[in-house]
């Protein structure tokens, strides 16, 4: 799997997005075809219902109780013929319709009028025949009445099959088939559905009833509200999978080079300090040094310090286990910070062969914390090694500390290199060494000392922050809780 870089993976990865997000374009549209077209139906069966509903209460007085008769009136049947009979008109097919109703049967009749040569307005006229008492005015009224009617059984209609959204009507001229309105026939031609015409009563046959829909959409992206979801989520779902399993590989990727140069690092960390010893101790036999007390004292100075260099850095490996298993135990006890840090100090001005400053600021004020001494004293350690380290010959170091009732506030402040703010966090991961500064190339380390420095302040209750700006030096802030007798 050699050839199977990181680059064909991601790229791989985009193909597999790409992929995917397609076929749910392709799916959503199909899908959204499908569901306007049942709208459509919906609406359809919305109106006809309606009509049916209309026509039959138009001549239901006095039948309320005849199932026969309602059960005619409603049936998708005679529906049909009425529809057929209404678009026979755009043939120049007339025609006329009477119901005879006696005390057991009803008697509906249904002409039809042909022209046999010219059409006219004329054929395409229903005859109809004024009941007693019935004059045009009547019947218009009637016939709003009727018209209120169907509006309102459309509208019911339309929210039981959970149709809700703006419509309107069009009503056309039984006889000619034109709009009463030309205006908002207009607006039908950019509305997502109009309906065929209906009738909507059995008396008067003026008018016919078209439903406009402006637009349909909205109850379409409703209806498909549970499908976008799960496509959306799955697709944001598998994206965000495939962006944590990229950093994670990244993360394993660099823990693993981190890994690497730390090897590389200990090693040469390690052995330094041996072979510095083995020099110090060849030479006091090579040149008989015990006669030359003085001598003999300074390497043997030097022994001890490297010695003890060399125990730090085998500790700082030994404890990376129990770190990670939360198994160093604090053997948390009154400490007193101020004789810590005084005893760090000079054990570093004692080491310190570069003539670096060191300036420690004690105070007034008790600083006391609940501590354990040993890791708080390998803590202080470590920030002013790494002051003295990275901040060269000219290094001035100022440790300051206060208590603030709460909290005792330490700060390590620095004249080196300071840290670019897109590394302040990751100095504190474990093996992280900043490795693009020219200045501090060659200052070797293993990149563990602010992972343990951060890890066994947090023990402690505590938290360590860090104020830097490239050139002009670090100021690594350590705050504890302080001590209260309970
Ligand atoms: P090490 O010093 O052994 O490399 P640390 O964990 O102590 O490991 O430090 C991590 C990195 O943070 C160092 O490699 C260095 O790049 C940076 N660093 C730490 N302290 C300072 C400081 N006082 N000034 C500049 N850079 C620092």
């Amino acid at each position: 799997m050699k050839w199977f870089t990181n680059k064909y993976a991601y790229l791989l990865a985009i193909l597999a997005m790409l992929f995917c997000i397609t076929l749910q374009i392709v799916w959503l549209i199909q899908l959204f075809g499908a569901q306007q077209v049942q709208v459509k139906r919906d609406l359809d069966q919305a109106v006809s219902n309606a009509a049916c509903v209309s026509d039959y209460m138009s001549v239901a007085q006095g039948h309320e109780k005849s199932e026969n008769f309602r059960n005619f009136f409603l049936s998708p049947e005679w529906l049909q013929i009425k529809q057929s009979f209404t678009r026979l008109r755009e043939r120049h097919v007339g025609g006329s319709f009477s119901s005879q109703i006696t005390p057991d049967s009803t008697f509906l009749s249904i002409g039809f009028n042909i022209a046999n040569n010219k059409a006219g307005h004329k054929n395409r006229r229903i005859k109809h025949i004024y009941d007693q008492g019935e004059t045009l005015e009547s019947i218009m009224t009637a016939d709003k009445r009727d018209l209120k009617r169907m509006d309102s059984l459309v509208k019911t209609e339309c929210l039981k099959a959970q149709l809700n959204m703006e419509t309107y009507h069009i009503l056309y001229n039984y006889d000619s088939g034109k709009p009463e309105s030309k205006a908002d026939w207009e607006k039908t031609k950019k509305a997502d559905y109009q309906n065929q015409l209906y009738g909507y009563n059995l008396n008067f046959f003026l008018h016919t009833y078209q439903l406009v829909v402006p637009s349909i959409k909205s109850v379409v992206y409703y209806r498909m509200r549970y499908y976008l979801l799960s496509s959306f989520s799955m697709l944001i779902l598998t994206g965000l999978a495939f962006i944590f399993l990229f950093r994670m590989i990244h993360t394993q990727r660099m823990y693993t080079q981190a890994r690497i140069a730390f090897t590389g690092n200990m090693t040469h960390e390690l052995k330094t300090p041996v072979s510095v010893i083995e020099a110090a101790l060849d030479a006091v036999s090579r040149y008989q040094l015990y006669r030359e007390p003085e001598k003999l004292e300074n390497y043997l100075a030097i022994s001890k310090s490297e010695l003890h260099r060399l125990t730090l850095m085998i500790d700082k490996v030994l404890q990376l286990d129990q770190l990670d298993h939360g198994e160093i135990k604090l053997r948390k006890e009154l400490y007193d910070v101020q004789q810590g840090l005084e005893g760090v100090v000079s054990s570093m001005r004692f080491r310190n062969e570069q003539g670096a400053k060191i300036v420690y600021i004690p105070v007034d004020e008790p600083c006391f914390v609940d501590g354990d001494p040993i890791h708080l004293i390998n803590v202080f350690y470590n920030l002013t090694d790494n002051a003295l380290k990275y901040s060269g010959a000219e290094a001035t170091i100022k440790i300051t500390l206060k208590n603030t009732g709460d909290k005792v506030i330490i700060s390590f402040n620095d004249n080196g290199p300071g840290i670019n703010n897109i590394y302040q966090k990751r100095i504190f991961e474990r093996y992280f060494r900043i490795s693009d500064n020219p200045n501090i190339h060659n200052v070797k380390g293993s990149g563990l000392g602010l992972d343990y420095v951060k890890r066994i302040i947090e023990q402690h209750g505590g938290r360590i922050y860090l104020l830097s700006e490239p050139g002009k030096g670090s100021n690594f802030v350590i705050e504890l809780p302080a001590y209260h007798e309970l």
